[in-house]
Order: C-alpha cells, then structure tokens, then sequence
C-alpha cells in the first residue's frame, strides 16, 4: 500500500481510504461487530484511514476497531455553522469514538464561498481547538466544483474532500473537469486532498476498475475514500491500490451487483426526503416519493431524513 502527507497536515495515509458510510444505518445496517470486523480487517491489509461522519451513526463500529487497531487515522466531518454546533458534534465524536483526539474534522457538504463565509465561526472554533491539540486538522466535504475553489480563500482549511468520478457524476455544477482543475488549482495552494464517490455511488460499478484506476493513477489525490462492506471488497480493493496482476479482474467481478435505492409503500409523501436531496433525484407523486435511480448517487442521506423509515439503499 502507498502512503502519502494529506497536503501539509502531517497525516500520512493510505490512498486507499475505508468509507464508513456504507456499514451504516442507512445503507448496509452492519452490526458495530460486523464493521469493527471490516476495519480491523482493512487495516491489517495496509489502510491506515478511515472517513466517517456525525451522520452516518457507525461511531460504535469504528470505536470497537479502535479497541484493536489504535493507529487508525480518523477523519468525520459534521453540519455546523457556528461555535455552538461545532463544539457538540466534536463532543459527539470524541464520546462515539470513544478518543479525546480526532486527526481530521471536516465541515459537511460544503456549498460554496457563500456557505463557507456563513460557515466561518465553526471553522475558527475548529482551528482554535487544533491549536488546543484536540484535532489534528480541519477541512471541507464538498460536492461542488466552486466550493473546492473558494477553499483556497480560506487558510483554516487544510484539507478538501471532494466528490469525483471519471463521469463527474454527482458534481452539482459543472463536469469532472471543471472539478479536476479546482482540485488541482486548491492543491498547488497547498491543501490536502481526498477524493469520495469513485465509482459515482454505485453507477460505475460496471466499469469499477477504470473508474477506480482514474483516482488510483491521479497525482492530485493524496487518497480515495471508497465504501467497502465485505471482506472481499476489502482484499479486491487493496490489491488494485497495490497493482496486483489479477487486480482488475477481481474488481469487475466483485463490482457485478447494481445498487439500487427502493422506498416502501408505506411512504407518507411528506416531503422530507426531497428536500433532504441534493442531487434532485426525489419527486413527491401521488403522495409518494419516486426516487430517479439515474440521478441517485446513493448517498442514503434522504433515508436518514425520513421519519418513517422507509427509504433503503440495498
Ligand atoms: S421522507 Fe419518508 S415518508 Fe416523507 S416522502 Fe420521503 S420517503 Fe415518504
Ligand atoms: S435520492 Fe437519497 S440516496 Fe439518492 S442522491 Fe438523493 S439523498 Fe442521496
């Protein structure tokens, strides 16, 4: 596995980065044993990184891996917009994970400079709790080319975390190009940089090696967060990090399954989910929610919104 400094915050990860987010409630539902077995698992495989999030209620599953392996680097990221939200989500990772250090703490889904302006009051309190030695570092999720850009006005932000593809699916305002030149443009000023949704959600699971080995082969990207929910995931996915012989072979065939987003019946129609949406995949008709399966990059964040429980990514 190949390690290398995430920009100049001094973390050296794997660029192979386990993404929590699919053992979570939303999407796989594992049990905190199941996923603390999965990332104990990878960790012994050479990834020494995992991301995770205040949303994605698997601090348990992570906080039972830490009890075996310690040396994981933690990265979680949450909303908040001031002083006050950021202490609490802080407070909820170090209670969750069960650390008093957290190595990088992000701000969620980042839209712009606008957002990152109205933002700013939680970026101070995070740098001023780096200063404290409490955090190791402070950055952005962002699914926007724009926002990756405007990171650059601001010198807390150490460390960008992007949405990119190779079909730029899930970008909300512009193509993988336009995203490629602000992550690079962000990067040259000096920022570390890790990729998310390399296989679009799940959309490019048919051609899995290519889109893997477009982020693998990208010099820009420090790492690449990829969901893994199976020990054969796992071995596949670290074998192709590692260019093994057969990597490619292993990836397509373990890619064969096509994800899917399903909403029960018994939806209310309240709305709540599309509002959640920030691909415009969810419509209300006839009282229901329809999810668009080609807009969806399976991010199971409606089904967290929803107070009935009845959105599923499988
Ligand atoms: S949030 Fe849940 S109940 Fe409300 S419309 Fe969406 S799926 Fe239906
Ligand atoms: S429909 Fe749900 S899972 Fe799909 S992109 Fe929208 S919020 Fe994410």
């Amino acid at each position: 596995m190949e390690y290398r400094f995430l920009g100049k915050t001094g973390l050296k990860v794997s660029r192979l980065c386990f993404g929590t987010l699919t053992m979570a409630p939303m999407q796989q539902n594992l049990s905190p044993e199941e996923g603390a077995r999965l990332l104990i698992h990878a960790r012994e495989k050479g990834v020494n990184f995992l991301d995770t999030a205040d949303l994605y209620d698997n601090y348990p599953h992570i906080r039972r891996a830490l009890a075996v392996a310690p040396d994981y680097i933690i990265s979680t990221k949450a909303y908040c917009y001031d002083e006050k939200t950021a202490r609490e989500a802080l407070e909820r990772a170090y209670r969750g994970l069960g650390q008093d250090y957290v190595h990088l703490f992000m701000l969620h889904e980042q839209e712009s400079l606008y957002t990152l302006r109205g933002h700013e009051e939680a970026l101070n309190y995070l740098v001023r709790q780096k200063e404290l030695g409490h955090i190791g570092a402070v950055g952005v999720s962002t699914h926007f080319a724009g926002c990756v850009k405007a990171a650059a006005r601001f010198p807390q932000i150490e460390v960008v975390h992007p949405l990119i593809n190779i079909e730029g699916i899930g970008i909300q305002d512009g193509p993988r190009e336009l995203m490629e030149q602000n992550i690079r443009f962000v990067r040259d000023n000096g920022r570390g940089i890790f990729a998310m949704k390399p296989l679009g959600g799940g959309h490019l699971i048919a051609s899995s090696a290519e889109a893997m080995g477009y982020l693998r082969d990208a010099e820009w990207a420090d790492s690449i967060a990829a969901g893994m929910q199976s020990f054969e995931e796992i071995d596949a996915n670290v074998a192709f990090f590692e260019n093994a012989p057969d990597a490619m072979e292993r990836m397509e065939k373990l890619h064969g399954k096509k994800r899917r987003i399903i909403v029960q019946d018994y939806c209310e129609g309240c709305g709540r989910c599309a509002a959640r949406c920030r691909q415009g995949a969810i419509s209300i008709v006839d009282g229901q929610s329809h999810i668009d399966q080609d807009k969806c990059v399976f991010c199971g964040y409606c089904a967290k919104a929803c107070p009935q429980v009845c959105i599923k990514v499988v």
